[in-house]
């Protein structure tokens, strides 16, 4: 049985608040360690480590920096495999998932190591006699990360490779029930040259959270996790004075044109609906059907759901693992309970799936679900369930099928379906969602461009990584120089206006 530490100050640190979680392995359903609930002294000593180590990384050079995100780069993608494994053993995703979301992660520290380029300021030669106007970007201090379970590499990545690339120190919270990835990532970022206290992690529950919430030196919040929580960070981080990106759940829709090549259609929502186990934020979970398409994209998916190989993470042979926690396992099943009784009809039903394979029966599998005939008033739609789950709805035509998400609460992700560009066009146009797939079922956008959806699905103006990222983790400053006359020229008591 593991038991966790912190990453404080460059070094593996035991908790001291006598304090501990479950870290679970899903797919036997056996309890593999336990990790420390920092309390509100050992968050703040972190925070103190990073709020030292700001003077003097704020000051390297943004050359140096970039070439540690470089080494940073070299070390973990050799650990690519190692860290995979690690993170599908607590996660429950399978093993080539795994190492996917540990390089949709480094993607960004690739992106964090071109730093010097984002960082550069604006320059306004003679603005007027004798005087130039520039800006500059200024790293803000020390920044918070707390993370979801489901992606553990990616988003902690999305979040402190940028703000460190920029300057800041950070102290992330990662989900406390698959911790490894992101104390191995902290070592080697250490070992890649980022001093003592540019990274820490304290794991931890609420109360952890609440001091990086009110703490004032800490400048600024990033978020992911369902939207209650985003709500109550991002309320919470603003009214202490924190600049703060909060982004929450999801309802992903995908629309199904009649011209679409629906074999395509198949196998995107297979792997888009059921891959993760539906524990995405990208996931699509809810198919809408135009003009009478629908009922032939349920009779193709049913026996692709019906045979969809479910296995312990690690096992080569497995297409989904199980999910991530016996509770949450149950919260799924009590959806598909709900969508049954509200009429919903259930062509694939998943609940008493087990797994047979020896060692593996207690692990927290559940079977691929598909519900058709699902309409918008059901709850079991409204609500995100995070479980391998796909709803089907059907619609008369593109106007209607285009109002379905429009009208949800949540604007994550969404795709279409065509081969229609016209159709393709305005649905990218018109669509209330924060990231458009055209034939492409997880649009999830490259480190270069920014990750964020719309409605609940987040809070605050500013996306992850991307320029978007280098804008949050960075404040602008402006000056204004005049060499070498103005300071003979006496007191002014108006505004400066522009004169020549
Ligand atoms: P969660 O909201 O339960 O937890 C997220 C983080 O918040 C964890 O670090 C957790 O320890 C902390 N937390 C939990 N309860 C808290 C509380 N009361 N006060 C303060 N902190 C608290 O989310 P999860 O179950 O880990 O992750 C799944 C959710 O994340 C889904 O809703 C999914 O859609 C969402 N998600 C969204 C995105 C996105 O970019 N929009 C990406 C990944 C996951």
């Amino acid at each position: 049985m593991t038991e966790f530490r912190h990453f404080i100050n460059g070094e593996t640190v035991e908790g001291r608040s006598g304090r501990y979680g479950d870290v679970f392995n899903p797919s036997t359903g056996e309890v593999a360690g336990q990790v420390p609930l920092a309390s509100k002294s050992e968050v703040e000593g972190a925070i103190a480590a990073a709020e030292s180590a700001f003077a003097d990384w704020s000051r390297t050079s943004v050359v140096k920096r970039s070439r540690v995100m470089f080494k940073f780069l070299e070390l973990a993608t050799n650990e690519r495999q190692v860290l995979g494994e690690m993170l599908a053993v607590e996660h429950g995703k399978i093993l080539s998932d795994a190492i996917g979301d540990v390089q949709r992660g480094l993607d960004v520290v690739e992106f964090a190591c071109g730093i010097p380029h984002f960082m550069k300021g604006e320059f306004s030669d003679n603005v007027s006699t004798n005087i130039d106007m520039y800006s500059m970007r200024k790293p803000l201090g020390v920044c918070a990360g707390i993370t979801p379970f489901n992606f553990p590499a990616m988003v902690p990545m999305w979040m402190y490779a940028v703000a460190i690339a920029c300057g800041n120190t950070f102290v992330l919270k990662p989900s406390e029930k698959d911790p490894s990835v992101s104390l191995r990532l902290a070592q080697l970022l250490h070992q890649a040259g980022a001093p003592a206290g540019v990274l820490n992690v304290v794991n931890g529950d609420k109360e952890a959270v609440d001091v990086l919430l009110t703490d004032r030196r800490v400048k600024a919040v990033s978020f992911v996790g369902s939207t209650a929580i985003a709500q109550y960070i991002y309320s919470t981080a603003t009214a202490h004075g924190k600049r703060c990106q909060a982004m929450g759940g999801a309802k992903n829709h995908m629309i199904i044109m009649p011209d679409a090549d629906l074999d395509q259609v198949t196998d995107a929502l297979i792997g888009s609906a059921y891959g993760s186990a539906g524990e995405r934020c990208m996931a699509i979970s809810a198919a809408v059907g135009v003009g009478g398409v629908g009922e032939e994209v349920v009779r193709m998916l049913k026996p692709r759901v019906e045979a969809l190989k479910i296995g312990p993470s690690l096992d080569a042979e497995s297409e989904m693992g199980p999910l991530v926690t016996a509770a949450h396992r149950d919260k799924v099943k009590g959806y598909i309970d709900l969508g049954v009784e509200e009429g919903a009809e259930l062509v694939v039903d998943g609940r008493d799936f087990k797994c047979n394979k020896q060692g593996y029966e207690n692990g927290y599998y559940f079977g691929g679900c598909l519900f058709d005939k699902v309409r918008p008033e059901m709850k079991s739609y409204q609500d995100e369930i995070f479980g391998p789950v796909l709803q089907v709805l059907h619609a008369e035509d593109f106007d209607q099928a285009i109002a379905i998400p429009n009208q949800h609460r949540y604007g994550n992700g969404t795709a279409i379906f065509t081969r229609d560009g016209d159709a393709a066009r305005t649905f990218a146009d018109k669509v209330e969602v924060g990231m458009v797939g055209i034939n492409v079922p997880i649009p999830v956008p490259l480190a270069f461009h920014t990750f964020g959806g719309w409605k609940d699905s987040a809070f605050g103006d500013m996306n992850q990584h991307g320029e978007a990222g280098v804008r949050f983790y960075t404040k602008v400053k402006t000056i204004t120089s005049r060499w070498p006359k103005g300071i003979r020229e006496g007191a002014q008591f108006v505004i400066p206006t522009l004169n020549d």
